[in-house]
């Protein structure tokens, strides 16, 4: 089994941390000013069964500059190009502009979309349900998956998911 998985979201939603987990080192460039990430960092996942293969593309946006043109134009053929994708966002801020414009490129998608909810370490389980809630009406998500990239609360379960669509 292998495939391409694409991690799109906002800046700052833990995309890179997501990725360090994957790969065990740290590759994907960390901070928290916006994007800092700014090329797609491929990841690998090896098991003895599958193999996934993991890009990190900056965050989705409206493009302001040129700069932004190409960093959004990276980001829309990582998601065409992909067998799913995961569209992060972080269980501690408000559903914004930038995540509504996100899902409305993801409702093109043809891969299976799934909803990562990350940083679920720093809100209590009630305001994770709102979120759930929130965002089922947007989009129809293949599945929601609450983590902590951190923490690595249902890393295993996000993995062997992804491994199972294969
Ligand atoms: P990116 O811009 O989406 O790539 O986000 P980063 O991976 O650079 O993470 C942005 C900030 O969020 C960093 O300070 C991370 O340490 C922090 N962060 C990422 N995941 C988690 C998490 O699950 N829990 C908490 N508490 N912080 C996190
Ligand atoms: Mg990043």
């Amino acid at each position: 089994k292998s495939g391409f998985v694409a991690i799109v979201g906002r800046p700052n939603v833990g995309k890179s941390t997501l990725l360090n987990r994957i790969v065990g080192q740290k590759i994907a460039i960390m901070s928290d000013k916006a994007q800092t990430t700014r090329n797609k960092i491929q990841g690998v996942y090896t098991t003895p069964e599958a193999q996934l293969i993991f890009i990190d593309t900056p965050g989705i946006h409206k493009p302001r500059h040129r700069l932004g043109d190409f960093m959004v134009e990276t980001a829309y053929s990582a998601i065409r190009e992909v067998d799913a994708v995961l569209f992060m966002i972080a269980a501690d801020q408000k559903r914004g502009k930038g995540d509504d414009f996100i899902i409305e490129r993801l409702k093109d998608s043809h891969s299976p979309v799934y909803l990562v909810i990350n940083k679920i370490d720093k809100v209590h389980p009630d305001d994770l349900l709102g979120i759930i809630e929130d965002y089922r009406q947007q989009m129809d998500f293949k599945e929601i998956i609450p983590i902590s990239a951190t923490e690595g609360n249902n890393f295993d379960t996000l993995m062997t998911t992804l491994v199972d669509q294969m």
